[in-house]
């Protein structure tokens, strides 16, 4: 179970129902998972059980994301001429491995279906 808690915030949807706050591993600061504003009055012993649980800041998730070695940045990448391409740079990712290109194009073009 994760460790849920109200948020001390006025206009936050956590004030009404706990939310599931996470801690940033940096600062040692809590933080509301609904308004991302840090949450003062946080115990010791509480944060030592937010990190036994790794409640941390969770990095936003690209899907199917890929970073790319030209330019650095970690973006869904787009299938251009049967190549596996970086849409910033729109240089192919040539790092990767044949069977993850296959998957890769294989779940870009059901993904892009309808746009
Ligand atoms: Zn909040
Ligand atoms: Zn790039």
């Amino acid at each position: 179970m994760p460790f849920a808690m109200f948020c001390q915030h006025k206009g936050c949807k956590g004030t009404g129902s706990q939310m599931e706050p996470y801690l940033d591993s940096k600062t040692d600061k809590v933080y509301c998972s609904l308004c991302d504003q840090e949450l003062p009055n946080v115990t010791y012993f509480v944060k030592v059980q937010m990190k036994a649980l790794k409640q941390f800041r969770q990095k936003q998730a690209v899907a199917f994301g890929v970073k790319c070695q030209s330019c650095g940045k970690e973006a869904q990448p787009k299938v251009v001429n049967d190549d596996i391409v970086c849409p910033a740079c729109t240089k192919p990712h040539t790092h990767l491995s044949e069977p993850f290109k296959m998957m890769l194009k294989d779940k870009l073009r059901t993904a892009n279906k309808d746009v």
